[in-house]
């Protein structure tokens, strides 16, 4: 039945208002790898090594060799908005890190079991600790606090469990176990294909082989071959475009905020699959853009039969002025200015590799 009258507003409880907050940034298992992941990039790792059970949602672990977190910091780590990357908000207009929210590891901790080993060069030992609800757990009586000493190499482990143990509808809106593995590695896929220079690899728990894996010091074709197989390999074109190349100046200021690059990698006409694969970064992150998406594909339309699609891999680089990367917790979402021009330039070079390639096959036909 509707109250009588209005009921009294009342202050939410920290700890519910975090647990809502965690929801919008991790939503499953590849979101908070997503999550860590830029941490490591963010941390200078060369590798990175993730460990699963159960899709993610009984353990995720992940490995780096990066530069570690000073055992000062570790009693902050997990607090909702701490962060070492971001000090001013003029800083967000020239940020370069993928972090600058402090938010991720504080939202694990409200959904999901969170400990942390780190080793920083000048430590002599590691340091772990435990984390729930945004702090430190509490020490057992009788028990030394965290962060504990322990034996363990360079860089940071980090370790969640039982994710979502606390937020049972989310757990229950998540897909079979085997069904947010691949998940799992599809970010890490391609991430992998953006940082052929680091080290990748993901396995199961307790099982001995490797489902992913990628050597450190590769190139993107190779990391492509590698995880997408030979056949896109085997068909895959190349175009740079920037704003210098483009038609209306030739400033190579630095401090341009009009200025901006990109790189491509795609198949030609040869390549032909049900579904498109494209993977979009923006200044290095790993973001989705219907509206570039849909312009790269209809360069495609007139090259494939109906119902094909290509593969296609497009890194931007925009002067971090131009994009706006705090729009939504998840940042996966990007925009930026010029867009539209931008976006003709890129396809005018996809296109016209394209085109080029058409032309060679048709010649080769007429010898
Ligand atoms: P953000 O990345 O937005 O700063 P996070 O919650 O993801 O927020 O991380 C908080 C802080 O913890 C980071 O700013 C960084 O100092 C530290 N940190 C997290 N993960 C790592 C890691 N793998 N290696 C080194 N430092 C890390
Ligand atoms: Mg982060």
């Amino acid at each position: 039945p509707p109250p009588a009258g209005p009921l009294p507003i009342r202050r939410l409880h920290e700890s519910l208002i975090n647990r809502i907050a965690a929801g919008e940034i991790i939503h499953r298992p590849a979101s908070a790898l997503k999550e860590l992941i830029e941490n490591s990039l963010d941390a200078g790792a060369t590798f990175i090594r993730v460990t699963v059970k159960d899709g993610g949602m009984k353990l995720l672990q992940i490995q780096d060799n990066g530069c570690g977190i000073r055992k000062a910091d570790l009693p902050l780590l997990a607090e909702r908005f701490t962060t070492s990357k971001l000090t001013t908000f003029s800083d967000l207009s020239r940020i370069r890190t993928y972090g600058f929210r402090g938010e991720a590891l504080a939202s694990i901790s409200h959904v999901a079991h969170l400990s942390v080993m780190t080793k920083t060069k000048s430590d002599t030992a590691a340091w772990k600790a435990h984390y729930a609800d945004g702090a430190l757990t509490p020490p057992k009586s009788g028990l030394s606090p965290d962060p504990k000493p322990c034996a363990g190499n360079d860089g940071t482990t980090i370790t969640i469990e039982n994710m979502f143990y606390n937020t049972p509808t989310r757990l229950s809106a998540l897909r079979s176990s085997s069904e947010e593995y691949s998940r799992i590695l599809d970010v890490m896929t391609r991430y992998a294909v953006h940082n052929p220079n680091v080290s990748f690899s993901c396995k199961k728990s307790g099982v001995s082989g490797q489902d992913l894996s990628t050597p450190s010091n590769s190139d993107v074709r190779q990391t492509i071959r590698l995880l997408y197989g030979h056949a896109i390999y085997k068909d895959l074109l190349h175009a740079k475009a920037s704003s210098s190349s483009s038609d209306r100046d030739n400033s190579t200021d630095d401090d341009d905020p009009e200025s901006w690059s990109s790189e491509a990698y795609f198949t030609n006409a040869n390549y032909q699959a049900k579904k498109t694969t494209f993977l979009l970064f923006i200044n290095h992150r790993l973001v989705e853009s219907s509206r570039i998406k849909r312009a790269l594909e209809s360069v495609y339309s007139a090259i494939l039969p109906k119902g094909m699609s290509p593969f296609m891999y497009l890194s931007l680089d925009i002067d971090p002025q131009a994009v706006d990367v705090n729009v939504h917790p998840t940042k996966r979402e990007v925009h930026f200015l010029n867009e539209e021009a931008i976006i003709e330039n890129v396809t005018d070079a996809v296109q016209q590799e394209l085109a080029g390639q058409t032309q060679s096959r048709v010649f080769q036909y007429q010898t």
